[in-house]
């Protein structure tokens, strides 16, 4: 009899060396970003101030099927990947459940997520460019820890907008960007016109992201050899998320397996394109057919109640305007939600595999998702990122179904990181004083009701 591993690295030699882009083989393709201000569709040399070249070409190439990763980001890549596959027996064990659960594990590097895939393609390409410096902005500081890491390791420049409330609140998260050399501003700062702006009208505000994404494309466009970057929702960063995907389908077929039901939490959607790619590219084909379900917060439910329209990628309406599921720019989380997961928008690629009917969604409350991280943390080990724990909760559900049908499906779940910088949240479970909230309808029509217009096309 084979014996099956708990965990299963695949060797170097079997590493995937090349990214596979979904969009090739997409039967409708995402509709076009628009140029906020022509309300054209966006060229590519539109994006070339905001994005490096080979960047802002990967961005827009619906069909190139298969991208060669560069092999200085091979090198990059081996030095924390694979990442590894793990079967959770003891958490079946205790479910009582007939269905086999694997994770893909993204937590074992410094920034705990794995935002680190596309902040090292972003940082290199950047630096093969010439450019001498990057800017970008960070909430909870994940994104600004992976991209501090890659930018230190390909010898770029690196200054992160921290929203200055996280900046006061998280001064660990500062300290680890520290470490890799990143230059870290509480925003908003008098370091730009738009920070200079928000202080003469507000001296004492806490921030907010969209004013730290004003603030980082304004150093970024106004600063000789910058360019700004994104950790999510792009069709660049699904792209290279799907060294996730692609490793866990060679995995698992060295193991004899296939999921039935893949399952990744969603909040720009990266994590879960990336780990769905080469399955959904089976399904495309009709090769496969397995269920694939992402999970957000009710709290912040892009997909389970947002419209698929046209909107801004940032709240502060610089972006491009986008077709996405989304709850209107304007959005924003209840202050009691504390399972990350808080963006307004949702990557277009899933977008419209989703509106066409190829994957699910389901919201869940986060008392119910703290509750699986911790279950999870005492039969795995692993103290799973409270935005991961929204796929265990979700498979947890799904593994209670099998036991009462009897069904052995083969579930598989994306771990997307480790949950060290979250303990306030933790604790706020623990000590019984997190609560729920979900939006009524009312809520989110004052944003959708400001969803931009746009003659011909969204009226
Ligand atoms: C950022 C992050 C997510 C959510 O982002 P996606 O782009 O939706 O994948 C999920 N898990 C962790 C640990 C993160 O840091």
């Amino acid at each position: 009899m084979k014996t099956i591993p708990h965990r299963l690295y695949l060797t170097e030699e079997q590493m995937p060396k090349k990214w596979y882009n979904l969009r090739a083989d997409m039967i409708e393709q995402p509709e076009p970003m628009l140029n906020p201000s022509t309300l054209e569709p966006i060229k590519e040399e539109e994006l070339y101030p905001v994005f490096c070249k080979e960047l802002a070409r990967q961005e827009m190439d619906s069909t190139t099927r298969y991208v060669e990763i560069p092999e200085e980001i091979l090198n990059f890549y081996k030095i924390y990947r694979p990442s590894p596959l793990i079967r959770a027996y003891n958490l079946e064990k205790y479910l009582n459940t007939p269905a086999k659960i694997y994770y893909k594990f993204e937590g074992n590097n410094t920034s705990g997520s794995h935002k680190l895939n596309s902040a090292a393609a972003q940082a290199y390409y950047a630096k093969k460019e010439g450019l001498t410096g990057l800017t970008t902005e960070t909430g909870a500081g994940q994104w600004g820890t992976a991209l501090a890491e890659a930018c230190s390791y390909f010898d770029i420049d690196l200054t992160v907008f921290m929203v200055k409330c996280s900046y006061e609140q998280k001064p660990f998260r500062k300290a680890i960007m520290h470490t890799f050399d990143a230059d870290i501003i509480a925003s908003p700062s008098n370091t730009t016109e738009a920070g200079r702006k928000i202080l003469a009208e507000n001296p004492h505000t806490g921030g907010s992201l969209g004013c730290a994404i004003s603030e980082a494309i304004e150093k970024a466009v106004t600063t000789e050899g910058y360019r700004y970057v994104l950790g999510s929702v792009l069709n660049q960063v699904l792209l290279h998320q799907s060294i996730i995907g692609l490793e866990t389908k060679t995995a698992m077929e060295l193991l004899g397996e296939y999921p039935d039901i893949i399952i990744g939490c969603a909040g720009g959607g990266s994590n879960l394109g990336g780990l769905i790619a080469p399955f959904m590219q089976d399904k495309l084909l009709g090769k496969a057919n397995p269920r694939i379900i992402a999970v957000e917060p009710a709290s912040c439910p892009s997909f389970t109640r947002g419209r698929y329209a046209y909107d801004y990628c940032d709240t502060g309406k610089v972006t491009p305007l986008a077709k996405m599921y989304t709850l209107g720019s304007g959005f924003m989380p209840s202050p009691n939600h504390a399972g990350g997961l808080r963006y307004h928008g949702m990557s277009p690629i899933l977008s419209k595999l989703y509106h066409d009917g190829y994957m699910e969604a389901v919201a869940v409350e986060q008392t119910k998702v703290f509750e699986a991280a911790c279950l999870f943390a005492k039969k795995e080990t692993i103290l799973p990122a409270p935005e991961s724990a929204h796929a265990i909760r979700a498979t947890i559900d799904e593994a209670i179904k099998c036991r009462e049908s009897g069904e052995a499906k083969t579930i598989l779940f994306g771990l997307t990181g480790t949950g060290y910088f979250d303990m306030t949240a933790y604790s706020s479970y623990l000590e019984n004083t997190m609560t729920d909230y979900i939006p009524t309808d009312e809520d989110l029509e004052k944003s959708l009701s400001q969803l931009p217009k746009i003659p011909g096309i969204q009226e």
